[in-house]
């Protein structure tokens, strides 16, 4: 059964016993209904609900899921990450587990697939039941990160994709840590073409994305494809050395014209403001991009597995 899997689908999983079981069942009508064979991978991003002790209920009764356990929660794009990584089938789709990637969309991108395209993206054409501030906040993050790299990096689209064998294993080969793994599957490049969905409101339960966690893959995002913010910091050196000579050729003229004392405390004091306000934020980016060249030096593994329930043969 192992040998011949054609579709790997890839579900990271951080407390969702809400969603686990409806999430298992829709994937599975539509998995059945391919008439080929395939695997369920879910990965329990170290859940500390009922999560894992129902997905292992689930392996129990479907030897074609699979369930990676890691040691502890190691995010979104770690989980992905195992799951491609330990997946065996000839395209792989990573997808929410939260039901707000509809999985009927997978027979679509499948039939993309067969058309020959190596990668198919889930583009959402709308998405349902979020706040203002998610939906605003995401449009304008794909926007900036495109205009800041020079690698193009699709609007609108999250993880919700198929991806050809040879694109996961290209994925599978870059060592990178803090991975934004959306952002390197344009990177690796081969044809690429999308299909268009209606992001619907999650299944159950709450969001696992809080703004920190936004603001990790976002930073992520762009620092994992774009100098440019390094080159602000530059620019923003530049603007304030300018600023500053002119505001002295300013004071001094005031000052032989009026024949006062050139000492102006405010001014002096609000222009330190500005130059410490301007250097510490420069440090801030700079030191966003240091951090991420600390972790890639000391090679640390993306996650730590625990054990893996109803693990796939090795591809012969
Ligand atoms: N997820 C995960 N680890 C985390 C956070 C989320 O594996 O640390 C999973 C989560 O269970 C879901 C997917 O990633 O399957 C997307 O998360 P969520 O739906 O909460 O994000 P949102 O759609 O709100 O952006
Ligand atoms: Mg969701």
């Amino acid at each position: 059964m192992n040998e011949n899997v054609m579709y790997s689908i890839v579900v990271p999983l951080y407390n969702e016993e809400l969603v686990i079981d409806e999430s298992y069942r829709r994937l599975k009508k539509v998995m059945d209904s391919t008439l080929e064979n395939y695997e369920i991978i879910f990965i329990n991003d170290g859940s500390s609900d009922k999560t894992r002790e129902k997905t292992e209920k689930i392996c129990s009764e479907d030897e074609n899921i699979r369930l990676i356990n890691f040691s502890r929660n190691f995010g979104h794009q770690c989980a992905i990450t195992a799951g491609m990584e330990n997946s065996i089938g000839q395209a792989v789709v990573v997808i929410d587990a939260d039901l707000q990637d509809p999985p009927e969309v997978i027979l679509d991108m499948i039939n993309k697939w067969k058309e020959g395209y190596d990668v198919v993206y889930g583009k959402r054409a709308k998405r349902e039941g979020e706040s203002f501030f998610k939906r605003f906040t995401a449009r304008s993050f794909y926007r900036l990160l495109k205009s800041m790299t020079s690698i193009d990096i699709p609007v609108d689209t999250g993880d919700f994709r198929l991806i050809d064998r040879k694109v996961c294993n290209a994925l599978n080969s870059l060592p990178e840590k803090n991975r934004y793994v959306r952002g390197l599957v344009s990177w690796v490049g081969y044809k690429q073409t999308f299909v268009e969905f209606v992001r619907h409101e999650r299944f159950a339960g709450d969001s696992k994305y809080p703004l920190k966690k936004m603001m990790k893959l976002a930073f992520d995002g762009i620092t994992s494809f774009s100098y440019k913010p390094l080159m602000l910091a530059g620019y923003l050196g530049g603007l304030s050395l300018f600023i500053g000579i002119v505001s002295i050729i300013v004071e001094f003229t005031k000052c032989i014209l009026q024949k006062t004392s050139i000492v102006n405390f405010g001014l002096i004091i609000s222009i330190d403001l500005i130059m410490f306000g301007i250097i510490l934020s420069c440090m801030g980016i700079i030191g966003q991009y240091i951090g991420r060249i600390f972790d890639e030096s000391k090679g640390r593994p993306n996650y730590v597995i625990e054990n893996i329930v109803n693990k796939a043969f090795e591809r012969k």
